[in-house]
């Protein structure tokens, strides 16, 4: 029963103004005691350029940590890594029953083995449109379609009312492998009553319906059929029904199918695991690909996304130790470039076109359909849900306004555009933000996660941009020089336009700091360091007209 002074709250700590790093929590209680249910971990992939060496984006979770007593569950919408990929690093410091459906708790795994230290982490195995009591939340599992197999619409059912968190999803009437939407449970949801929506905005700007799976399929199969000579195809490792349509491909034309990188195998052997390959002939091993004639094999590939180590981009660089590909072959993406990911993609295309490889993307072709609704499909969800409250999920800012703005134009009362970190009471008296909690980023940086607030990368970008210069000085007692400063500049040019080397210039600078300095001065090791870190800093930028970093270590002898 509702408690008298009960809410249910919702605050989203990660996916809210960005295409990635999923993390939606939603409380019911008092001021006094709160529980949480936990949707989704993702991580969201760092851009080189932005953020050098850092390998991922997590969401911050220091309030899930504080609040670990009272999180009554982590529910999994779907296998991506958008929204499980932060687990791994994550959840030893929260330690909270996982929960799954069984290809997500199977490629959860065989991701987790595979890497070195990553420790036991526990899910519990939820059944395909299966159904939990947690709390005061009782979660019924709805199938929709995705790029991925077994993905799930949560309906959250509690005293204050029933929210449906769509996760990412699409309609397709003709799926290969995935589940179909399922429309009458989400109908009849709508029936008994929906009080709030959070939904997937990413095609929120698309019009229209996305492309069934179905007609995508019979486009590759066409694209394989007539090429000429040896055929490439990269796709989302776990987009399992584009892999089967591939293997169709393939044999339809009399290829076989040899798969290209690590995740993508992976994948193939979960899919297989879980009968999502059933009646799909076997694959080759990478170490065949050399022996078959060009008309006879089909090479799956990873690198989809331009991603610098996988498969397609070492075969751009014909840099691959059993992949080769030459004049005449055909590549296709079958694919899009996740947003940020546009560059990395055009270099590997760029790569192969300079090899005289033949490129299709979706450009031109029915390659790839999108795993998310576009405008049409975000209107039938509406329609079936007749939600009272809509909040914008899985987007970036511009998505998430459209995706408001229909949801207004669809008739919905109350629409709430919100951001990480905000907590927004859904019930009762309709949807407010009530309160900010701390959100925020860690970045994955070698084996340790960082405060993405800490200087730490930002330091790493001004050494990138910039470089630096380190001098080292002895000064004897009364502050004179006792031996040649010691200087280094890294990545600094060697000289500047009149051809004078800037260590020279570097060194005079260090020199006239020094002496120019008072007597008195002189002897505090501290500021000399100052002045000499000012005089270089300002005498290279005069004319290089770039600052570098200085680093000045001062010995007194
Ligand atoms: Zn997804
Ligand atoms: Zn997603």
């Amino acid at each position: 029963m509702a408690n008298a002074d009960g809410e249910l709250l919702f605050a989203p700590l990660g996916g809210i103004g960005e295409i990635g790093m999923n993390l939606s929590i939603y409380g019911y209680g008092d001021g006094r005691r709160r529980q949480w249910l936990i949707v989704d971990c993702g991580v969201s992939f760092a851009a080189e350029e932005h953020l050098p060496g850092v390998d991922l984006i997590l969401p911050d979770i220091r309030y899930l940590v504080e609040e670990r007593r009272n999180i009554v569950g982590l529910v999994l919408t779907h296998a991506h890594e958008d929204h499980m990929g932060a687990l791994i690093d994550l959840w030893p410091r929260l330690n909270v029953p996982i929960y799954a459906t069984p290809f997500a708790s199977t490629l959860f795994e065989a991701r987790r083995a595979s890497e070195p230290r990553a420790p036991k982490i526990p899910i519990n195995v939820v059944p395909v449109g299966g159904h939990l009591e947690l709390g005061p939340f009782t979660v019924d599992f709805i199938s929709v379609a995705h790029s991925i197999p077994e993905s799930n619409a949560l309906a959250i059912h509690t005293p204050l009312g029933t929210v449906l968190h769509t996760g990412d999803w699409r309609i397709d009437p003709a799926p290969l492998v995935g589940s179909k939407t399922d429309t009458a449970k989400l109908t009849a949801l709508g029936d008994k009553g929906v009080l709030a929506l959070i939904g997937d905005s990413t095609n929120a700007i698309r019009d229209g319906r996305s492309p069934s799976e179905a007609d995508v399929a019979k486009t590759l199969a066409e694209l394989v059929r007539t090429a000429p000579a040896r055929v490439a195809i990269t796709t989302f490792a776990s987009h399992v029904d584009r892999i089967r349509a591939v293997a169709d491909a393939a044999r339809a034309a009399g290829r076989e199918v040899v798969v290209v990188g690590r995740a993508m195998e992976r994948v193939i052997q979960v899919a297989r695991e879980t009968g999502y390959l059933d009646g799909v002939q076997d694959f080759r091993s990478v170490e065949t690909y050399g022996y078959l004639p060009p008309d006879k094999v089909l090479a799956l590939c990873t690198g989809s996304q331009g991603e610098p180590r996988a498969a397609l981009s070492r075969i751009a660089e014909d840099a691959h130790p059993e992949v080769t590909l030459t004049k005449g072959d055909r590549v296709i993406f079958s694919s899009r470039a996740i947003p940020g990911n546009e560059k990395a993609v055009d270099r590997v295309i760029n790569g192969l076109v300079a090899q005289g490889v033949e490129v299709v993307t979706d450009r031109s072709h029915l390659v790839h359909a999108s795993g998310h609704p576009r405008r049409d499909e975000l209107r039938d969800m509406i329609g079936w849900t007749r939600p009272q409250i809509l909040i914008p999920a899985h987007g970036e800012a511009l998505h998430l306004a459209e995706h408001a703005k229909l949801a207004r134009g669809a008739g919905v009362p109350r629409v709430l555009v919100c951001r990480n970190g905000d907590l927004v009471r859904l019930a009762p008296g309709g949807a407010e933000i009530v309160d900010e909690i701390p959100a925020g980023r860690l970045y994955k940086d070698g084996a340790l996660l960082v405060d993405a607030a800490a200087r730490t990368v930002v330091a790493r970008r001004r050494l990138a941009f910039a470089g630096i210069v380190s001098v080292a000085l002895a000064l004897s007692e009364n502050g004179t020089l006792v031996l040649d400063p010691e200087i280094e500049l890294i990545g600094i040019p060697e000289a500047d336009a009149a051809g004078q080397p800037l260590h020279e210039i570097a060194r005079d600078a260090v020199e006239e700091a020094i002496e120019t300095l008072p007597k008195p001065r002189r002897r505090d090791p501290d500021e000399v360091a100052e002045a000499v870190r000012r005089a270089v800093r300002s005498a290279i930028a005069e004319r290089w007209n770039k600052k570098p970093i200085c680093h000045v270590h001062v010995l007194t002898v």
